[in-house]
């Protein structure tokens, strides 16, 4: 690619507007630009990174025996209906009608479709276990885009659905793509982490989640330092044994995420769903006697209205029983509801004392399985309240006894699920059997986040002049720039000759030929990224050699001309 016939868009002003570093170094590099919020066109330049990380993702894909398919982004609202998500998704799904006044929705991810597809087409055990997968604009309303094509509303997922006629298979093929990730995220040069995933939520079996480590990502995630141990801080909490913890600083007694057996003992009083509703749960005030808690706030995930916990569930399990004003939110957790964000605050459902049957099941009457250490906040909460968490769960052995837990920032980058036979159930998707009978399906879902990688991959390799792209994903690898081509046809000649014969090699290449300052294309370079650069000059031709610089590499070296091949090689 020629520079002079290339929309270079690159700018030397950081934009007010972008937090992280990712998100200003895409902007500044021309790589992306904002159309509304969470929505983005991506650029030439963008454009080739985003399609080498497709690449590698569908030819390791292919290598699993996945099957590519393209599904609609658009989905009829039947679907849904079927699968119950259609009144239980929540904000993020957008909802539309066509002209008829039928109900659609963008989107969001594609078990419903999928599922109805395998069911249509697959009939019998011999045709499983099948894993079909495709590469596909996703749209999720988010509550709070931002940082760029890191949290956008519209986004390009890698999403793999499989199907089997028992959970064995399952399994085979779930850490088969544990293994796939893996090499994905190998070749993608990324420093990540496999770390085990709360799946409770879902009601699958097993779920892992891939993060890079990066001090800008928005989940906890909880390592041992001397063992293979690693979670995400929702999964830690559920696991990691109660005992000899420092009590949790400040007024508030504990925070917690409710483990399994409180979340069924909840959906049984309450009559609802509790792993759908339920997010946080609250507990304040001095223990009583039987060392109960007082107060009982259940915080519901954000997309959920009081609606679902109507006040008559409540009745004759908690007496007397309050609805919470704000004022009385504020005064339990000891800070301004509006400012928990996401996990908010608008459904509360506080419960008195002498509540006690229905405390005990929430609070673990017993003590020993109350596994509730923190929540997973996101970035907006105050850091005081973060840092009690941490204290809560750092330092304390892990689960499996070796070592201690560290915290670090992960950014999701990736999540494999066992979905067992949720949707298989509600949508009847069967097989015949061995023995001609009908069995439900079960299945297996795996997500990774084509557009965000790019985010978390400059988040990982960067300094202060630009982006430092590894070689795999560069939207070039090779950069040349002729120094005054306009005015010496030698060297122009030169640009020319060598562009042609790194692309007979196999690069990508941009020969920098604008008309412009030697310091204007070096800094351009630099911010693009290009890992490999030559630079070509009449002095340096007059002496026979190029100017070669890796974008790492503090010093420049001379390489004759006929070498540059070799070199790179
Ligand atoms: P997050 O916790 O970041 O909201 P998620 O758990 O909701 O992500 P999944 O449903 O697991 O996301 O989707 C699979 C992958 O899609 C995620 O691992 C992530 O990499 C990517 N992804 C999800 N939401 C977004 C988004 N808003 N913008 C970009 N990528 C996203
Ligand atoms: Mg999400
Ligand atoms: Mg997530
Ligand atoms: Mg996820």
């Amino acid at each position: 690619m020629r520079a002079s016939r290339y929309l270079i868009a690159t700018q030397k002003e950081t934009p007010a507007d972008a937090e992280i570093i990712s998100h200003q170094l895409m902007l500044r590099a021309g790589m992306i630009r904002k159309l509304a919020a969470g929505l983005y066109t991506w650029l030439p330049m963008g454009l080739r990174t985003l399609r080498k990380v497709e690449r590698i993702v569908r030819e390791e894909m292919d290598k699993s025996g996945a099957q590519e398919v393209l599904m609609p982004a658009v989905q009829p609202a039947e679907l849904w209906q079927e699968s119950g998500r259609w009144t239980q998704y929540g904000g993020e799904l957008l909802r539309m009608k066509d002209r008829h006044g039928r109900d659609f929705c963008f989107g969001p991810t594609h078990e419903e479709v999928i599922t109805d597809l395998v069911r249509n087409e697959l009939s019998s055990y011999k045709e499983l276990p099948a894993n079909f997968y495709q590469i596909q604009t996703k749209f999720r309303d988010e509550r709070r885009p931002r940082f760029g094509v890191m949290r956008a509303r519209e986004f390009i997922m890698k999403d793999a659905y499989s199907f089997h006629i028992n959970a064995e298979s399952l399994d085979e093929t779930y850490q088969l793509m544990h293994r796939t990730y893996c090499a994905i995220f190998d070749r993608l040069g990324l420093d990540y982490r496999p770390v085990q995933a709360d799946s409770g939520a879902i009601g699958g079996s097993a779920s892992h989640e891939f993060h890079v480590l990066a001090s800008s990502g928005e989940d906890d995630i909880v390592f041992s330092t001397d063992s293979d141990y690693a979670a995400n801080i929702e999964k830690a909490e559920a696991v990691a044994p109660a005992g000899e913890r420092p009590a949790p600083a400040e007024e508030m007694k504990e925070v917690a995420t409710p483990d399994q057996r409180t979340i069924e003992a909840i959906s049984a009083f309450l009559n609802i769903d509790a792993t759908r509703t339920v997010k946080t749960l609250l507990v304040k005030g001095e223990a009583d006697d039987e060392g109960r808690s007082g107060l009982v706030a259940l915080i519901l995930r954000g997309d959920h209205t009081l609606n679902d916990i109507k006040a008559e569930n409540l009745a004759g399990v908690a007496e007397p029983l309050t609805m919470a004003t704000d004022e009385e939110i504020e005064q339990t957790i000891g800070c301004k509801a509006g400012s928990i964000g996401p996990v908010r605050l608008n459904v509360p459902v506080i419960v008195d004392r002498s509540a006690a049957h229905l405390a005990d099941f929430v609070c673990g009457a017993n003590r020993e399985g109350y596994h509730l250490t923190g929540v997973n906040w996101e970035r907006d909460v105050p850091l005081a309240r973060v840092e009690d968490l941490r204290n809560v769960v750092e330092g304390d052995r892990s689960p499996d006894g070796k070592g201690t837990l560290e915290i670090r920032r992960g950014i999701e980058v990736g999540h494999i699920f066992k979905l067992g036979n949720k949707y298989s159930t509600a949508m009847n998707a069967t097989v015949l059997d061995e023995n001609g009978k009908s069995a439900i399906m079960d299945m297996g879902c795996y997500g990774i986040g084509v557009s965000r990688i790019v985010a978390a991959s400059i988040e990982q390799n960067h300094d202060d002049k630009g982006i430092i792209w590894p070689d795999a994903i560069a939207p070039f690898q090779v950069a040349i720039v002729t120094l005054n081509a306009h005015k010496s046809p030698i060297v122009a000649e030169a640009g020319e000759k060598l562009y042609e014969q790194l692309r007979q090699a196999g690069y990508d290449v941009l020969l920098d030929d604008r008309n412009e300052r030697p310091g204007v294309k070096f800094a351009d370079m630099e911010l693009i990224g290009i890992p490999h650069r030559f630079v070509i000059s009449e002095r340096g031709l007059a002496a026979g050699t190029l100017e070669y610089k890796g974008r790492r590499d503090e010093e420049k070296q001379d390489v004759p001309v006929a070498e540059a091949l070799p070199f790179l090689v």
